[in-house]
């Protein structure tokens, strides 16, 4: 049998199982110019809290009653498609499905000899060319700058901060426990860890690990974390605006300190951006992240959950701060 995951109703504020449902259908049959996909490795983001929203984004909202969708690694089980032989293994925005046909079409080939899998979904994925993209073209740092990343220990957090470093920063970072602090000082190099969880005065904190104040600050969360951050920002610096998990989930709008006297004040620059905003220009960046890779400057880390089953509890797990790198599900 096959199995899909299908949006069962719209969360309001964290997803709960409640949310999602199982459905049983047959292993479907394949035309020409056809492959059958088996899903591998399964990627859990938070983005996709958003498209569960009915509302108006970047990216169209899922359906309820229609399957979720995720990048997706899966093996080419069979082929009536010259471009994919049977046995090769290709990345894809998929359905949450054990197993699907495709056409072909906005599928990837995957060189499983270049790096294990799961990697193609992360550190030389989505998240990290985020990571590349968002500190290099926004941030635009330089030697001897401070970097804060705030969800410092998550997928695109480790990477931000080890290209920060890599970039010859000053790098501290903000995670929620004091496991996830060790670990980004003690595998990615950060020069200081902030666990936000435990800290009663975060500002206070910044400004100790930050003696010469904050150029860049690479916003993977939002709200309080980062206005605290802000409070500590330097003329001239640079805020890449990659996501605001700490909002996702919110069923009012919060309020907080208005932040333009600060921006205005210090000429800082605050730019949201959308990593398919960059999609012209991912060989440039995979291929400086592999070169870095070889010279063994940037290491990953990713939490596997396994099981089909699971997908929708690693899911909503990223809002309890469950993963150390990179969410993923093996199926
Ligand atoms: P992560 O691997 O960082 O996982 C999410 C992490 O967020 C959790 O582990 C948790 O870590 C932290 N978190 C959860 N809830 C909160 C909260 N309320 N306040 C503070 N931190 C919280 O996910 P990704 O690396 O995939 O994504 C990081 C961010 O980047 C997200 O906001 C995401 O939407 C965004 N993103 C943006 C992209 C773009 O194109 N702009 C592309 C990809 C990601 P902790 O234990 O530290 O709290």
């Amino acid at each position: 049998m096959n199995q899909r995951i299908v949006l069962n109703s719209r969360p309001h504020g964290l997803p709960n199982a409640d949310n999602f449902r199982f459905e049983e259908l047959e292993i479907p049959a394949i035309n020409d110019g056809q492959v059958l996909l088996k899903t591998l490795y399964v990627s859990v983001d938070p983005y996709l809290r958003g498209r569960m929203n009915d509302s108006k984004s970047y990216i169209p909202p899922f359906q309820v009653d229609k399957p979720l969708e995720s990048g997706i690694i899966a093996e080419v089980v069979e082929s009536k498609n010259n471009d994919f032989a049977r046995g090769s293994f290709v990345l894809g925005s998929l359905a949450w499905q054990e197993y699907q046909v495709s056409s072909g079409k906005g599928l990837t080939i995957v060189n499983a000899s270049i790096a294990p899998l799961t990697v193609f979904l992360g550190a030389m994925g989505m998240t990290g060319l985020t990571a590349y993209f968002g500190l290099t073209e926004i941030g635009k740092p330089k030697p001897g700058e401070t970097l804060v990343v705030s969800g410092a220990a998550g997928a695109v957090g480790t990477m931000a901060g080890q290209i920060g470093k890599i970039l010859g920063c000053h790098v501290v970072g903000i995670a929620g426990s004091n496991e996830k602090v060790a670990l980004i000082k003690n595998k990615f190099g950060y020069d200081e860890g902030i666990n936000y969880k435990i800290t009663l005065d975060m500002e206070a904190a910044i400004a100790k690990a930050c003696p010469n104040g904050v150029d860049i600050y690479f916003d993977n969360v939002g709200g309080q974390i980062s206005d605290a951050v802000i409070a500590n920002i330097n003329k001239y610096a640079r805020i890449p605006l990659c996501g605001a998990i700490s909002l996702y989930n919110a069923t009012e709008p919060p309020l907080g300190p208005r932040i333009q006297p600060a921006l205005i004040k210090n000429s800082v620059l605050m730019q949201g951006f959308i990593i398919s905003n960059y999609a012209a220009r991912f060989p440039e960046a995979l291929a400086k992240l592999s070169q870095w890779f070889t010279e063994g400057k940037i290491q990953y880390t990713e939490t596997v959950v396994e099981g089909f089953h699971n997908i929708p509890s690693a899911f909503i797990d990223l809002f309890k701060g469950k993963n150390e790198g990179k969410m993923i599900v093996k199926i």
